[in-house]
């Protein structure tokens, strides 16, 4: 079970992007990599090939190693460690280890 999902709110904590925060669009488990909205950008030069379709410098989003990312708590509102517990019924979930609340 991977600690940082899609949706998630993330802090880039290593990198160019450091202090950078934004959402999480896409996790790839078996890389160890996320792709985090507005984060890790690169321009990709585009040639139209349907007439609407703008040609140009646009920007997208590269992944970005997961163990770059510190999950944003939001509750607390701080930059936190995940961790994993078993509720009653047998649900696995995960909570904040600064606040405990669960995520
Ligand atoms: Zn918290």
């Amino acid at each position: 079970m991977y600690k940082i999902r899609k949706t998630d709110t993330v802090k880039v904590i290593k990198g160019k992007d450091v202090g950078k925060v934004g959402r999480v669009l896409a996790v790839f488990p078996k890389l160890g990599k996320a792709i985090v909205e507005g984060v890790n950008l690169v321009k990709k030069h585009r040639r139209p090939r349907r007439q609407d379709e703008q040609a140009g410098i646009i920007s997208l989003e590269a992944p970005i190693s997961i163990s770059n990312l510190m999950f944003l708590c939001k509750h607390c509102n701080r930059p936190t460690r995940v961790g994993f517990r078993l509720l009653s019924d047998g649900t696995k979930v995960r909570f904040c280890k600064l606040c405990n609340e669960v995520i």
